[in-house]
């Protein structure tokens, strides 16, 4: 089935009739579509209307019921994700390897919250958007190699496209398949994680089934979003088939169940939040998901227990700094994630504050504040991302570039 995709302004301009409410000519309209809302969201999602809510704040919530309600995967959101998810490094690159004391007593006791630039004026990323950008364009040769991919052909191109990206670490690339590769400025080294250069040099691919090492680190959930943003546009494709596809895209080099599982939770979040889910309900929505895709895993339930503590601590009352540490450091996936559910469900209206939080701490700030970015702007979408985290962002065009490519053109049904 040819899903229906709509334009953000056939959206909005459905919200503007119920925002209108005087209007006794579009009073019936009206009704039928909150009765439409009605009977297919809000058991679901316990979503209250007409509470008192300021205007902009109904017209928000509106906006992602609708989507949830129309099966919408809207333009703004896939552009959020990438971007968000690269801003989030961005800021987060600079303070990886700095302790939480050294972050608080350099930048004031709101942490890290603007880019510091390079010389060039930049604000870099590092190998997280790099590795995404591959992904991305991995699924995207996928659609273009076999016109209507299989889940394996996805994760072989992903394969090939991490190949790429390990060319462009260890001596350039030199094919000519116009490729991102071909880019010179992706054919820098900026901190590259030792699990993913070593899996990729071996020359073999790891998978579930035959798992390449023991490593449970968070080089594979840091790098998966676009997995989301290509299986949520495709109605041919489950939450719980996009979730197994990010565990096989992780699992390529990380053979930890740790390393894999909690790639499949993001990626059944993002999935979700992309098919307007709220936060809370994206999060519990793919704690059900990896439960029920690894029945009996020890590290599934360790990884549920996080998110659960996650989601408890962003309720709690408790600081930032003692939330997260408690979290964990970010450096092993199950932390990554936990971390990142943490700062976006307490701050997911502002996009600032959950990215400032999401990398000021000791542990691995940029893979934090990747996945919390995209997660984020998943969330809010592109235009509710402050442009101070859009200007001067490195690659910001061929982030825009793959986005386009994601949202446009890998719209296929089985
Ligand atoms: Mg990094």
């Amino acid at each position: 089935m040819e899903r229906k995709f709509w334009t953000d302004d056939e959206i909005r301009s459905l919200i503007d009739v119920v925002f209108r409410e005087s209007d006794d000519d579009n009073g019936e309209k009206k009704q039928d579509i909150m009765s439409y809302i009605s009977s297919r969201i809000l058991p679901v999602d316990n979503v209250k209307f007409n509470v008192g809510n300021a205007p902009e704040e109904r017209r928000k919530l509106y906006f992602h019921v609708f989507k949830r309600c129309l099966g919408y995967v809207d333009k703004g959101s896939v552009f959020g994700c990438l971007i968000g998810g690269a801003a989030g490094d961005a800021l987060g690159y600079p303070v990886e390897f700095v302790s939480t004391g050294e972050i608080f007593a350099k930048y004031g006791k709101d942490g890290v919250a603007s880019y510091r630039l390079s010389s060039g004026e930049k604000a870099l990323i590092s190998d997280d958007t790099q590795m995404t950008l591959f992904t991305a364009e991995g699924l995207w040769y996928a659609r273009e190699n076999f016109g209507n991919p299989s889940l394996q052909n996805y994760i072989d191109e992903i394969y090939n496209a991490y190949k790429r990206w390990y060319s462009t670490q260890t001596g350039g690339y030199n094919g000519n398949e116009n490729t991102i590769a071909e880019d010179e400025r992706l054919n820098v080294r900026r901190a590259p994680g030792g699990t993913c250069l070593s899996a990729l040099g071996s020359g073999k691919m790891g998978s579930i089934e035959e798992p390449i090492n023991t490593s449970k680190g968070c080089g594979g959930i840091m790098r998966a979003a676009p997995i989301a943003i290509v299986m949520a546009q495709n109605d041919g494709y489950s939450m719980e088939e996009a979730a197994y596809l990010g565990a096989q895209s992780a699992a390529i080099t990380h053979g930890n169940q740790l390393g894999y599982i909690p790639t499949a939770a993001f990626v059944a979040i993002i999935y979700s939040l992309l098919r307007g889910n709220t936060p809370v309900g994206a999060v519990l929505a793919a704690k059900d998901v990896i439960l029920k895709i690894f029945p009996d895993s020890k590290a599934a339930m360790t990884t549920a227990e996080l998110m659960d503590k996650a989601l408890y601590c962003a309720k709690a009352d408790i600081s930032d700094i003692d939330a997260v540490s408690s979290l964990g450091e970010g450096w092993v996936a199950e932390e990554t994630l936990a971390i990142a559910i943490y700062s976006f469900v307490k701050y997911s209206g502002d996009f600032k504050k959950a990215l400032s939080v999401a990398v000021s701490h000791g542990g691995d700030s940029d893979s934090t504040g990747a996945v919390t970015g995209n997660m984020i702007g998943a969330y809010v979408g592109i235009n509710a991302i402050p442009d101070e985290f859009k200007k001067n962002l490195e690659l910001y065009d061929v982030l825009e570039n793959m986005s386009e490519k994601l949202f446009y053109d890998v719209k296929l049904s089985r």
